[in-house]
């Protein structure tokens, strides 16, 4: 990482468009006047502020930062990762995971959302400077051989077990529950087509969080952990992708269900396959299947966000984001600017930093990325990466 500069220095950042996280209006020659790591004014056009610096990036559209719903710090996005993991005492894991975040940033990230560290650690990464702004969910809360058990998260079975996890994860302090409602593939003897909990414990730990004021999310895979964990009345799903023993299968009604009260999901989308980098056989097998799913949630109202799972596998290394509004773009019939949404102030609503990040705007976070050419006209632009700021330090130019 280059030296960021200090978060407290005034300036004023010069670009050649500026789209702004929300409006599909790109906006010509911004001049954005940067203080103590926060946008205070937005001009066009017009001549900078006497007496503050001019950084002039050029021929760029400044974006806001990206926004990842849903990344595995801890997991370095090998081979096995869960295997890397176990092998690391907890400074090698706090090493490993500001090594995962200065990817993450390099690459555009300037808030991540981790669903799932080992023993609460990613809480301690939360804005360290030169580091994306990080939202923590602590250990994803899960069965006793459960899905992530390894992690530190498995609850007591039982409503009050349930009710106790959430209670211990709001005392550590957590920013939103994450509750792993099926099997995974991750976990050496769980299946993501079957379910974890039951429905009386899935809705004591929505109304164990919501008394908290913690949103919840629930990992499901399995047709029934999705319906099961839209009936406990979740804030968000991971992943929903249907899985069954042989295949993806979607009822209707589910769909209709998740989209109607305007659930967030969370795609898991995003792969590099490059060089050996190949998607998982079983996974492959229901790509069609669950890229199917995914439309039909889009085109049923679901708040849909990429939530790439980063960090889990080789395809998935924690800049993945930009390569999943790419497909995002591709796949599910989304035009380039509602794919930067997702990934911008939509993402920061999920996070709920809605009021601080995900836009160029007066009071916002000085969180940027400056890519080449123009990303709303070709979505592949994101991969153009020419300058990054985080909290008004910049991390890359
Ligand atoms: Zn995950």
């Amino acid at each position: 990482m280059e030296n960021p500069t200090s978060s407290s220095d005034r300036f004023v950042v010069r670009a050649a468009r500026l789209f702004d996280g929300v409006s599909a209006t790109i906006r010509e020659s911004p001049l954005v006047l940067v203080e103590s790591g926060r946008v205070v004014a937005v001009d066009f056009g017009g001549r900078a502020p006497v007496g503050a610096p001019v950084v002039d990036l050029g021929d760029v559209t400044l974006m806001p930062g990206l926004i990842d719903t849903h990344v595995h710090l801890v997991f370095d996005a090998s081979e096995d990762p869960v295997a890397s993991l176990a092998a690391r005492d907890d400074d090698a894991v706090i090493a490993s995971m500001k090594e995962a975040a200065t990817t993450a940033v390099r690459g555009g990230v300037t808030t991540l959302r981790d669903l799932g560290d080992r023993d609460y650690m990613s809480l301690d990464l939360r804005d360290l400077p030169g580091l994306p702004t990080v939202v923590a969910a602590g250990p994803p809360i899960t069965t006793a051989a459960g899905h992530c058990h390894y992690l530190g998260g498995a609850a007591e079975p039982g409503v009050e077990g349930m009710r106790q996890a959430v209670r211990e994860h709001a005392e550590r302090g957590v920013d939103v529950i994450k509750v792993m409602a099926s099997g995974g593939h991750l976990t050496e003897g769980t299946d993501p087509a079957r379910g974890q909990f039951t429905l009386e414990e899935l809705s004591a730990a929505v109304d164990e969080a919501h008394t908290r004021g913690l949103p919840v999310t629930a990992h499901a895979h399995a047709p029934k952990s999705v319906a099961m964990a839209v009936q406990a009345g979740v804030d968000g799903l991971e992943h929903v992708t249907f899985w069954t023993e042989d295949g993806v299968d979607a009822p209707a009604a589910t769909i209709q269900l998740v989209g109607d009260r305007r659930i967030v999901v969370g795609a898991s989308a995003g792969f590099v396959l490059d060089g050996d980098r190949e998607l998982d056989a079983e996974f492959a097998l229901r790509l069609p299947g669950i890229i199917d799913v995914m439309q039909r949630l889009h085109r049923a109202g679901a708040k849909l966000v990429p939530g790439t799972d980063a960090g889990i596998n080789p395809t998935k290394p924690h800049d993945v984001v930009r390569h999943a509004l790419e497909q995002m773009v591709a796949l599910l019939e989304m035009s380039p600017f509602e794919a930067l949404l997702t990934a911008t102030s939509q993402a920061a609503e999920i996070c709920g930093l809605g009021h601080r990040k995900g836009r160029i705007a007066p009071g916002y976070d000085a969180d940027f990325v400056a890519v080449g050419g123009r990303p709303l006209t070709d979505i592949s632009q994101v991969h153009d990466i020419r300058a990054v700021y985080v909290r008004g330090s910049e991390v890359l130019r």
